[in-house]
C-alpha cells in the first residue's frame, strides 16, 4: 500500500515490522477475529535480506514459541524450515562436567527448533501482506511521534478534531519523501534495539556492555548432528552449534561465538582455514571435522533494558524494550510471550469497549510479564557472566553447577523448562 492510502487513525500502530513486531500483529489479529480492530504495522527496510530481523542468523525458537506460531496459523509455513532440536548438550571447554537435555525424557516432541531467519522472514511478511485487519506499508519510517497530551495541553484552546480515541500523532515518512500524519489508540514500539524515537521520547535504558562479539555463521561438518544443539562455554565466551537442514548432501549447523570485542575483529579477518583451525579447536570433535564455514557477520552483545515500557498510548515490545545476550537463545523467545500477552490483554480490552491506549491496561501488561521478564533476563545474564569468567571461584561454580544440574532431575527440568520457553510466570497464567 501507499502512504497516501493510509486512514487517518488507526486503533493500533506497530511500529517496525521485524520479528518481533510482525508477530504482534498477527497474534493481536488472532485475538480480534471479527476484523473490527484496524491494525497499522509499518517497516523501514523493504527487502528481507537488508532488515536486521531477517539478515542471515538462525534462530532457536524454543517449543513454547512454537507454540504461540501455532495459534497464530503461522507453525504451517515454518515448519518445513524448522530443524527439531532433540538434545541440549551444554558443556565446559576444559573442564569436566556437562548437562544432556532430551526431548523424550522432557515428554516433548522436541526441545526446540532452529529456523533461519530468512524463512521467518519470508512467512512473517506474507501474514503481514494478506492480513484482513492489517495495513501493511513497507517501505515507510516513522519520523515522530507526538503524545497527543503534548499537543494539546489543558488550557490551551480548543482541540484538533482527533478521533475520541486518539492518543497518539504519528507521522509517517515514505522514501519518496510522501508524507502523512496520522493517529492512533495505542502505537506498539518494536523499532529493535537502535531505537531513534525512544531516544525523541527521552526513554532511556539501562545499558550492560559484555564488551565482547557475537561472530555467526553457518558451518558445515563430518558427522551427522543428529538434532543436537550444542552450547559450549570458553575462556572468551560461550560458543553455540545449532543444527540446521542438510543443503546439498552436506551437514550444516548455525555457528554463534562469543569473542571478546578486542579479538572480534581479528576473527572476522581470518582467512577460512585458519578460521577453521581456531573454531575446530575451541569446539573439539563432536562433529567430526569442520570444513566449511560460510559469510561471517558480527553483533555487538549488551543487555539493554528500558527504564519505562508503557506509557499512556505507547508500549515498546522486543529489542527495544530489552535487548539480551543470544548465549541462552531466549530473546526473541522472551518477546514473542510478551507479544502474545499484550495481544491477549488487548483483545479482551477492545470486546469491553475500553481505551487500548490507557495506563490501567499498559500497566497490567508490565505487571503480567514483569516476572517472566525478569527470570529470563536474569537467567541470560547470569549464564553468561558465570560462563565467560576465568575466575578460578566461578570456574568451581559452574563445574559444580553443570555437575549438580545433571544429576539432580529437579534442577534439570527447572533448566529445560527456562531453554523450552514453559517456565509458567505470567501471573495471569499461574
Ligand atoms: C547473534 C544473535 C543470535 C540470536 N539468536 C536467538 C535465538 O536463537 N533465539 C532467540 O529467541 N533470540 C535470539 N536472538 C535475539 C533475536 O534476534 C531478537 O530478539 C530479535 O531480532 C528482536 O527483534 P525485533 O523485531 O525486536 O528487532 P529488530 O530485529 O531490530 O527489528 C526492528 C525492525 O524495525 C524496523 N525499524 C526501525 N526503525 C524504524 C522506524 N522508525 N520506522 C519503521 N520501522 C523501523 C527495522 O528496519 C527492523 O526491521 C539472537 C540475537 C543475535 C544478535
Amino acid at each position: 500500500m501507499r502512504a497516501s492510502e493510509l486512514r487517518p487513525h488507526y486503533d493500533v500502530v506497530v511500529i517496525g515490522g521485524g520479528l518481533v513486531g510482525a508477530s504482534f500483529a498477527c497474534a493481536l489479529q488472532a485475538q480480534v477475529s471479527d476484523g473490527s480492530l484496524r491494525i497499522l504495522v509499518t517497516e523501514a527496510v523493504e527487502s528481507l535480506q537488508v532488515s536486521p530481523s531477517f539478515d542471515a542468523r538462525s534462530t532457536a525458537l524454543s517449543y513454547g514459541s512454537r507454540k504461540i506460531y501455532e495459534r497464530l496459523g503461522l507453525w504451517e509455513s515454518l515448519a518445513p524450515y524448522a530443524t527439531p532440536i532433540n538434545r541440549i548438550h551444554v558443556s565446559d571447554r576444559g573442564h569436566f562436567g556437562a548437562v544432556r537435555i532430551d526431548s523424550a525424557s522432557m515428554g516433548v516432541d522436541a526441545l526446540g527448533y532452529v529456523v533461519e531467519n530468512q524463512h521467518l522472514g519470508v512467512a512473517l511478511t506474507a501474514a503481514l501482506d494478506a492480513g484482513p485487519a492489517i495495513d501493511f506499508l513497507c517501505p515507510a519510517t516513522i519520523s515522530s511521534l507526538t503524545p497527543l497530551s503534548d499537543t494539546h495541553p489543558v488550557g490551551a484552546g480548543p482541540a484538533r478534531d482527533y478521533p475520541p480515541a486518539a492518543t497518539m500523532r504519528v507521522n509517517v515518512q515514505h522514501p519518496s519523501g510522501e508524507l502523512k500524519e496520522i493517529t492512533a489508540a495505542l502505537v506498539v514500539l518494536a523499532d529493535g534495539g537502535k531505537s531513534t524515537l525512544c531516544e525523541q521520547l527521552g526513554i532511556s535504558s539501562s545499558v550492560n556492555h559484555y564488551a565482547q562479539k557475537a561472530i555467526i555463521s553457518n558451518i558445515a561438518f563430518e558427522n551427522p548432528h543428529a538434532n543436537v544443539a550444542y552450547e559450549r562455554f570458553t575462556d572468551s565466551g560461550p560458543l553455540a552449534v545449532l543444527p540446521l537442514a542438510t543443503l546439498h548432501g552436506e551437514q550444516r549447523g548455525a555457528l554463534i561465538w562469543t569473542v571478546s570485542e578486542s579479538e572480534a575483529d581479528e576473527v572476522m579477518a581470518l582467512p577460512e582455514s585458519v578460521f577453521v583451525q581456531k573454531l575446530q579447536e575451541r569446539f573439539g570433535h563432536r562433529l567430526g571435522m569442520i570444513h566449511k564455514v560460510g559469510s561471517r557477520a558480527a553483533y555487538p552483545l549488551t543487555l539493554s533494558v528500558a527504564r519505562e515500557q508503557v506509557r499512556p498510548g505507547l508500549v515498546l515490545l522486543g529489542n527495544v524494550a530489552h535487548t539480551l545476550h543470544p548465549v541462552a537463545g531466549q530473546g526473541l523467545n522472551l518477546a514473542l510471550r510478551d507479544a502474545q500477552e499484550l495481544a491477549v490483554l488487548l483483545g479482551e480490552t477492545h470486546a469491553l469497549g475500553q481505551s487500548l491506549g490507557s495506563m490501567r491496561v499498559l500497566q497490567r501488561y508490565v505487571e503480567l510479564q514483569q516476572r517472566d521478564q525478569d527470570a529470563t533476563i536474569n537467567f541470560s545474564h547470569y549464564m553468561t557472566r558465570l560462563f565467560s569468567s576465568t575466575n578460578l571461584a566461578l570456574i568451581w561454580a559452574r563445574k559444580f553447577g553443570l555437575f549438580s544440574i545433571d544429576l539432580v532431575p529437579a534442577l534439570k527440568k527447572t533448566f529445560a523448562r527456562q531453554a523450552m520457553g514453559l517456565a509458567e510466570r505470567s501471573i495471569r497464567r499461574a
